[in-house]
């Protein structure tokens, strides 16, 4: 591994120290490295000088064929650099990133955390890197995360989510805009009544997913649509004004009337009534908004259903 260290006279010297502390790694502390359920690299600018069994493991190389290579020629995606190099000159201080590593001979996958910090040793600049493979636990995190903001039956956002994301669009320029539409289904608890709850929540879930369809058919990618309460959905629509979202609203109301959902009891047809407001120079907070869309919606239900209401 030794040639790795290119040399003159001066460079030698370095190299030879920086060679007797890597030996003595190896020899006093590689048994206790091997046993640590870590990667381990030690590396200079140009290559790996050593690796623990760990490291060995999760790069899936042995130990031979790492020795000599540079641990960037793992990273999957451009996450690795700038990090590497700061590593070098910053003495005493570590950097830590999530990086895709590539295992070569498989092409397998995994997400690491990586910490790089310059060893204080005489010599040759070194860092020591360790890797942790975070993959499984970045995967139950995110379907930790995606259980809690989604609504179990229909997979809509749910009631919180949906309220988190309206206080961050109210924290938004006040000059931009910010919508809602508020949408009850009509008649619903007839649907159960008559057909059975089993019933009632396969129309839910017809219901959102004609919400979901309808609102990546229409341009609206930052659009939420959340179920809020039993038959109660919410469109949180940002950069979109009132009357904008009054004929947003309208098409969705649309298209819903016009869907026929097969439904283990048969055909279903159902509509909603939607009340819209947009939020306005006085709005303390997102309640004031989705009080005047409450009040629109109550309007619509008066007013005979099946239609869309604009707070005035
Ligand atoms: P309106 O047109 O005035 O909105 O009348 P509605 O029948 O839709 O409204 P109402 O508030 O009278 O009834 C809502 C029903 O929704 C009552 C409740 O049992 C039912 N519900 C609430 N959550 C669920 C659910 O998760 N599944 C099913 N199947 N029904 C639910
Ligand atoms: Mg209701
Ligand atoms: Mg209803």
């Amino acid at each position: 591994m030794f040639e790795l260290f290119d040399c003159d006279e001066q460079g030698s010297a370095t190299a030879d120290i920086t060679r007797a502390s890597l030996v003595d790694t190896e020899d006093r502390l590689g048994i206790m490295l091997d046993a640590m359920p870590l990667g381990v690299l030690i590396h200079s600018q140009h290559a790996i000088l050593y690796a623990n069994a760990g490291a060995c493991g999760l790069l899936g190389e042995d130990r031979n064929s790492l020795i000599g290579k540079h641990f960037l020629d793992f990273q999957g995606s451009d996450t690795g650099s700038p990090a590497f190099d700061e590593a070098f000159t910053a003495l005493g201080r570590t950097t830590e990133q999530e990086m895709v590593i590539v295992m070569p001979r498989t092409g397998r996958e995994r997400l690491m955390r990586v910490i790089m910090g310059r060893l204080p040793w005489k010599g040759l600049p070194v860092v020591q890197i360790l890797l942790q493979d975070i993959t499984d636990q970045k995967r139950a995190e995110n379907s930790l995360r995606k259980l809690s903001i989604t609504d179990e039956l229909t997979g809509a956002y749910n009631r919180r989510h949906a309220f988190y994301e309206a206080g961050l669009y109210m924290e938004r320029s006040k000059t931009a805009h910010f919508s809602v539409a508020l949408i009850d289904v009509d008649h619903f608890k007839h649907v159960n009544d008559c057909y059975g709850h089993a019933t009632g929540d396969e129309v839910l879930k017809a219901f959102t997913e004609i919400g979901h369809r309808f609102l990546a058919t229409s341009n609206l990618d930052s659009a939420i649509f959340a179920r809020i309460g039993g038959e109660e959905f919410l469109i949180l629509a940002p950069d979109r004004d009132r009357a904008q979202t009054v004929q947003l609203a309208d098409n969705f109301r649309q298209k819903l009337a016009d869907h026929v959902m097969m439904t283990a009891k048969g055909p279903l047809c159902v509509t909603a009534s939607i009340g819209v407001a947009e939020r306005m120079a006085g709005d303390a907070s997102f309640d004031n908004i989705l009080q005047r869309a409450d009040e629109a919606l109550y309007e619509a239900k008066e007013t005979g259903r099946n239609k869309v209401v604009s707070a005035g």
